[in-house]
């Protein structure tokens, strides 16, 4: 599958324009993509473990994306066989007095994965450049002096972002960013269904309502983020999401060209172990 149209290059504006959230790309229907995502998922389960055993990088991917765009479920079914004792998903709320009271990235820091383990992100320090540039009186909160509070905010935080990752990249972090795209008609349909299916209606919510009404505005603010923090060591992928069964195979094979792309081979124990090992081995076969 060509997972590069997807990828966004450095300073891309034109990417929301380019890719059609029905986008199935070379899948016809669901059946095809469904049994793809299988193969795919157990071979993420197995690299996973090589992550793990290797301990050498860590893997943090970040899912964004509107309400109803699709981010609870495509990492419910994507990461369905990762073993969860090296897997850490956070979700990011409304900032709470401590976490405001700290940089706009110190709780995203606190939650990164450690070496040989799988972070995932559902929302991230990127709310800080878009609901809050949507709604710029958000930024109140953090009490900033004035001085600091200048135009030139946001871009200082696309600088800060873009150094962050760098710094995690260089120290062995391997990042993959997804925005799931979904179109606003797909979403009326899925905020509907949660309202007409009895199963469904615990996820609705009012504010997703009123969130629509700046559709335009969090599109403007998602194109100057993604643009500016899209880099060739920590890429952005915009995800058509109509298609749910299609977004979750494009996230499964990035993940797995991710993880294919590092060496994860075993540490190989050196000649002082290897003599433990072999008198370990000797020992338990005596209590045969
Ligand atoms: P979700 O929609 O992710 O399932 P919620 O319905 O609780 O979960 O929504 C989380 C809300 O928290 C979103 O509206 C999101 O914009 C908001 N949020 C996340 N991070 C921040 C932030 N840094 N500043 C302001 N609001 C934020």
């Amino acid at each position: 599958m060509k997972l590069d149209r997807y990828r966004i290059d450095p300073d891309d504006r034109g990417a929301f324009t380019r890719i059609d959230p029905e986008d199935s790309g070379p899948f016809k229907d669901k059946a095809a993509a469904v049994a793809r995502l299988q193969s795919g998922v157990e071979r993420l389960a197995l690299l996973q473990e090589r992550l793990y055993a290797s301990d050498r990088y860590a893997l943090l991917l970040i899912f964004q994306g509107m309400d109803a765009a699709g981010k609870d479920s495509a990492i419910k079914h994507v990461l369905s066989s990762v073993n969860p004792q090296s897997t850490e998903v956070h979700s990011f709320k409304v900032p709470s007095h401590e976490e405001l009271a700290h940089s706009f990235l110190w709780r995203a820091a606190k939650a990164l994965p450690a070496r040989g383990r799988l972070g995932i992100f559902n929302r991230s320090y990127y709310e800080d450049v878009v609901v809050v540039r949507v709604h710029p009186e958000l930024l109140g909160a953090r009490r900033l002096a004035d001085d600091l509070l200048t135009r030139k905010v946001w871009k200082h935080r696309y600088e800060d972002i873009a150094s962050f990752e760098k710094h995690l990249v260089r120290n062995g972090t391997v990042i993959r960013k997804f925005y799931l795209h979904v179109s606003k008609e797909e979403q009326t349909r899925r905020l509907l269904a949660r309202l007409e299916e009895r199963d469904k209606l615990w996820k609705f919510s009012l504010a997703d309502m009123e969130e629509r009404k700046y559709w335009k505005d969090y599109r403007r603010a998602w194109t100057d983020a993604i643009a500016a923090t899209s880099r060739d060591d920590a890429p952005w992928y915009i995800v058509p999401a109509d298609h749910k069964w299609f977004s979750r195979v494009v996230i499964a094979e990035v993940i797995l060209e991710a993880l294919d792309s590092l060496d994860l081979s075993l540490p190989k124990p050196d000649a002082k172990t290897r003599k433990e090992l072999a008198s370990a081995r000797a020992l338990l076969k005596k209590n045969l």
